[in-house]
């Protein structure tokens, strides 16, 4: 802190306001200035809000009558250093969000009020020899003291805060007496990390290549692991985790979906003897405020968690890594749509230090960026286990007897796998019973009265739900438009078959693992752990199956369906569907035995199915890139788009078509922009509101953010856009 000169000191705040600026406040005369990354109170409008200050500043562009004085100082330490909040101004530049509203998203809860940081939780205190010569004295005029004494003699091990709480509200005062009289001491915190656990396997020669690559590497590099299915990327993060802790140092792994860390977490734990904290969605808030500030103040070793844990501020930064960086749950798709990989990359670039992204099927992306030479590529192609990939074969629909969805080959293949006693695996991308309810007699389809989308029929709860807006009807008795006394169900969701199966193969014990199954909190640990366990002998999912869980006793997978993937309309369905299977395939046949792959298609002599039976990425890659560089699309262009939605019809289109004029004005200043015309969104009314957007691209990035942010400027200007709900998606991954 520095002394206030003459009352001319001002700062810059960040408040959580929908507001893309900062906001200047004096330091009243006499008051210390606050350090960048502290909090402050600070009048705004008739409120008092609480935001963090990003810089000091002499002069202010507003006259001196109009600025006010800050209310009060909430932190006298920065809660984020320099790095930090470097990191976020640039977030909240590259995808227009208001900065204060970043500030608070890389906080957690309890730090966003306006309560000072509370003690880390994890100090213990012990008894000293002076406290146990006052023990023995017994409890004289300070009771509450004696007890503490006593309970502090019975665990020499020390008790935290909480445990101190616990024998007394008043317990802070007396601690703090003892502790004056030399009484009880704070035990000294652990080690952030004391040594390995246990001596690391040997790394093959493709391990022992991206190892030395990413350790090679001083300062800021972008690596890129792509390595098969069960090819041992973690033992790579391992070895190269080691090393960065080893030099004292802090590493943050960010994974796709909680449900993987409890399995990487064991891992990291029997590796190393280290204060490994992991940021998940069971933990209190009390829970997260504690690891936060551990991470924060150098005092754990290795952060696990998903997206939001990329702002987890670290003291002494070493590694970042993104395991499966293909997944699509990194893009943050409400509110501020962040992209936790790029994030991820923007901050080891501040930070100077490498950034390790790993993944089985790279995004087009990624590996595009590692074609160019930006993202250093290293390659996978065997796995330690020596034990061979899939083989992958395709059934024709058109041509094999089919029944209830399952083929008669699919079928006899899971006969004869339950014979060996093995594990099998069915994957389809829906769940319910039956995606649409039907009349034979005059056609009539059940659909959502809210959104542009037919419901689904869920047996188990006898009802009919939208997956878009979670609409809930029953089932009619009858045809509500024709009186027809049955209505049919058509196609199938997971739900029905499961019950085909349960059909096929009487007294088979099957788990379904889809949303509708893992709905409470520890459902899907449960069923994993019964899969893991042998109990279960078919497994029928959703693509949460396919997030990188290990199922070594799976030895055939079937794909139900992979032809709705094959005719979206979204440019990158060719990619995902190569994704899915991929990885899906890839839970096949971990361990010694060799395992098979059936996908149940229409159409085989797809040019898409082609590298998939093959595995090999690279054919696809190079033809799903020809296809984007044909059509402009990202990697080679760059997008926004502006999203509009309104309960009247017509109404959002309406306002785009406004602000597609505005663009079209400004753009004439940055030709390489090109704006399109406003359409309705694909599914056009979604929980009962009328949607459209309007795309925005470019091949130059630098031109789109300047033209972008004079864009969103003007939108935020314009009082149409009071008229709907509308938002601009930096970079979006969903454009339907
Ligand atoms: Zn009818
Ligand atoms: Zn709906």
């Amino acid at each position: 802190m520095t002394a206030a000169s003459a009352g001319a000191d001002l700062v810059q705040v960040a408040l959580p306001v929908p507001l893309r600026q900062l906001f200047d406040y004096r330091v009243p005369a006499g008051t210390m200035v606050p350090e960048p990354g502290c909090r402050v109170r600070v009048p705004f409008g008739r409120r008092t809000l609480t935001g963090v200050v990003l810089a000091r500043t002499a002069r202010s562009d507003l006259p001196p009558e109009r600025l006010k004085n800050l209310a009060a100082i909430v932190d006298r330490q920065p809660l984020l250093a320099p790095a930090d909040l470097a990191m976020l101004t640039w977030i909240a530049d590259y995808y227009l969000h208001p900065v204060g509203e970043v500030c608070a998203a890389a906080l957690p809860v309890l730090l966003r009020g306006d309560k000072p940081p509370r003690e880390a939780e994890d100090r213990r205190w012990h008894l000293t020899t002076a406290g146990r010569e006052r023990l023995a004295a017994g409890a004289g005029r300070a009771p509450l003291q004696f007890r503490l004494l006593a309970a502090l003699a019975e665990n020499d091990a020390g008790l935290d805060a909480a445990a101190l709480r616990l024998l007394s509200p008043r317990w802070r005062t007396a601690l703090d007496a003892l502790v004056r009289d030399d009484c009880v001491a704070m035990a000294p915190l652990p080690e952030a990390y004391r040594g390995l656990r246990e001596d690391p396997p040997a790394a093959t020669p493709g391990q022992a290549e991206a190892i030395a690559a990413i350790g090679q590497s001083h300062g800021f590099r972008c690596h890129l692991v792509h390595g098969i299915t069960g090819s041992g990327k973690t033992e790579i993060y391992l070895r190269c985790i080691e090393r960065v802790l080893a030099q004292g140092r802090q590493c943050l792994v960010l994974v796709p979906e909680i449900a993987l860390t409890p399995q990487l977490e064991s891992r990291f734990r029997n590796r190393f003897d280290a204060v490994i904290d992991v940021l998940h969605s069971g933990l209190t808030e009390t829970q997260r405020l504690q690891a936060w500030q551990r991470a924060a103040g150098g005092r754990s070793a290795v952060v696990i968690g998903t997206r939001s844990a990329v702002f987890v501020p670290l003291a002494r930064p070493g590694l970042v890594i993104l395991d499966e960086e293909h997944d699509p749950s990194y893009k943050q798709q409400e509110g501020f749509r962040y992209h936790a990989r790029d994030v991820a990359i923007k901050r080891a670039s501040l930070a100077g230090i490498p950034v390790v992204l790993g993944s089985a099927t790279p995004s087009l992306e990624s590996y595009h960026n590692a074609l160019q030479g930006r993202f250093q590529l290293t390659q996978l192609h065997e796995r330690p286990t020596r034990a061979g990939l899939p083989a992958v074969h395709l059934l024709d629909l058109a041509h094999l007897p089919v029944e209830h969805g399952i083929s008669r080959p699919l079928r006899d293949a899971i006969g004869a796998c339950r014979a060996r006693g093995e594990q099998s695996l069915l994957f389809l991308n829906r769940r319910g019973f039956a995606p649409a309810i039907y009349c034979p007699a005059c056609g009539w389809l059940a659909h959502c009265p809210r959104c542009d989308a037919r419901l689904t029929w869920h047996r188990a709860a006898d009802r009919l739900r939208c997956h878009h807006c979670g609409h809930v009807g029953s089932r009619p008795r009858q045809c509500p438009q024709c009186g027809e006394p049955e209505v049919i169900s058509l196609g199938q969701g997971t739900e029905n078959i499961h019950d085909t199966l349960q059909q096929l193969f009487p007294g088979a014990v099957i788990e379904r693992i889809d949303r509708d199954t893992t709905r409470r909190r520890g459902e899907l640990e449960q069923r994993l752990t019964r899969v893991h366990a042998g109990e279960a002998e078919i497994l029928v999912g959703t693509q949460m199956l396919s997030k990188g869980h290990d199922f070594p006793g799976v030895t055939l997978v079937g794909i139900v369906d992979c032809d709705q993937l094959l005719f979206s309309a979204d440019f990158r369905a060719s990619e995902r569907l190569f994704q899915l299977v991929t990885q899906v395939a890839g839970r096949c046949g971990r361990a010694e035995r060799p395992g098979t792959v059936l996908i149940q298609t229409r159409f085989p002599q797809s040019p898409w199915l082609q590298p998939v039976i093959r595995h090999d990425y690279a054919a696809f890659a190079d033809m799903a890139l020809a296809e984007r560089q044909a059509a402009d699309y990202p990697p080679y262009t760059h997008l926004a788009l502006l999203r509009a939605e309104a309960a009247g019809r017509n109404v959002a289109l309406a306002f785009l078509e406004a602000m597609h004029r505005l663009a079209q004005e400004l753009a004439v200043t940055t030709p390489s922009v090109e704006v399109m015309e406003p359409l309705p969104s694909l599914m056009e009314k979604r929980a009962g509101r009328y949607r459209a957007q309007l795309l925005v691209q470019s091949r130059q990035r630098a031109p789109l953010h300047q033209f972008l942010a004079r864009w969103r400027g003007a939108i935020e200007a314009s009082r149409r856009s009071r008229t709907v709900r509308w938002s601009l998606d930096v970079d979006p991954v969903d454009l339907y």
